[in-house]
């Protein structure tokens, strides 16, 4: 039977299927687990729950959860001797759309086959399967592959998505359907206003500092389905799926105040800084390269009207209607 069906179905008859996928789900040794847009667990089956210490009725978000094990050396091994870098990193790719798939290792001496399934709302379905007995004899060839990989698609420096990552995400946001020329999204070209005066001021280490203030101030900011990455120098891009323009004008305006009260240098507290930002609507079918185009103008716009500032391709008016 098929989500249409039981979509379908009476309230009674769709609990007493869920009750028992819940119950088999109970029994089977493959670990399953659904978490929300918030990235807060809001199911998990008895193999998961055991495999990551989580008791009968607690919904923890994965952040949380993965801290505490960490902490507890318990759970996932992390190979990290700083959580937070690794938890930024691995948020700034894990929940975007579409599927993942990765093996990892536990603690307790198990190996897993990871896989990671996500709706366009933000509804995540992991699903873990043990492989501890099969294909060992590559597996460390196989984890330098897997390092590898994490590391071109990581941004060294800041720890947010790299241009690759973010670059082919876009892609993927403007292919994803057939209804060409319908607003799949917002794409916002963010960059650090007079950056080359901060580096002449204040050195190439303060300059690095406040690079990294502002991945971490901005990721901060975003949903789960959301991808920052660092695309140039001090230049990022956002995806916002599904995102209309006002959304994403009112996001940013709001990471304009963040960031103008950040104050990243702890040996000079009154040192501030600002960005400017462009925003554009994608639109399905078309190439990156242009939608890019239009995001990377209207930053130009907000640059050229005095900085600290966000400014709209100005075809996304034309196309509301609005003034
Ligand atoms: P605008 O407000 O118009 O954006 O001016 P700007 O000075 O920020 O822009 P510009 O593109 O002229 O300067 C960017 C500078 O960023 C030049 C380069 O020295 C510096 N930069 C690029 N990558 C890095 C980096 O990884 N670390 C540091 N510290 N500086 C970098
Ligand atoms: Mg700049
Ligand atoms: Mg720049």
């Amino acid at each position: 039977m098929g989500v249409k069906a039981i979509k379908d179905m009476k309230p009674l008859d769709e609990a007493r299927i869920l009750l028992h996928t819940a119950t088999l789900l109970d029994a089977s040794d493959v670990m399953v687990a659904v978490f929300d847009p918030d990235d807060r667990l809001r199911y998990a089956n008895k193999a998961f729950r055991e495999a990551w210490f989580i008791g009968e009725k607690e919904e923890p978000l994965w952040a949380e959860l993965m801290r505490r094990n960490y902490l507890a050396r318990r759970g996932t091994v992390l190979a990290t001797s700083d959580f937070d870098a690794w938890l930024l990193s691995t948020l700034s790719r894990r929940g975007k759309t579409g599927r993942r798939a990765f093996e990892t290792d536990l603690h307790d001496g198990r190996w897993l086959w990871m896989t990671e399934t996500t709706e366009a709302s933000g509804w995540m379905l992991c699903v873990a399967s043990d492989i501890t007995s099969i294909r060992s004899d590559e597996r460390s060839l196989r984890q330098d592959r897997d390092q590898a990989l994490k590391a071109a698609l990581t941004d060294e420096l800041t720890g947010v998505a790299s241009r690759r990552f973010v670059m082919t995400k876009l892609q993927e946001l403007l292919f994803q359907n057939n209804d060409n020329g319908k607003t799949v999204g917002c794409l916002c070209v963010l960059d650090i206003d007079n950056f080359k005066y901060i580096n002449d001021r204040f050195g190439h280490v303060v300059g690095d500092a406040i690079l990294k203030d502002f991945a971490v101030t901005i990721h901060r900011m975003i949903r789960k389905t959301d991808v920052l990455g660092r695309v140039g120098g001090e230049e990022f891009l956002l995806l916002l799926p599904g995102a209309a323009p006002a959304d994403a004008e009112a996001l940013l305006e709001k990471m304009l105040v963040a960031i103008r009260h950040s104050s990243p240098l702890s040996d000079q507290v009154s040192f501030r800084y600002t960005f400017s930002a462009g925003i554009a609507c994608g639109n399905a079918g078309e190439d990156p390269a242009d939608a890019y185009r239009r995001a990377d103008l209207a930053l130009y716009a907000a640059k050229m009207r005095g900085r600290d500032q966000i400014a709209l391709d100005p075809t996304i008016r034309s196309m509301t209607g609005s003034p």
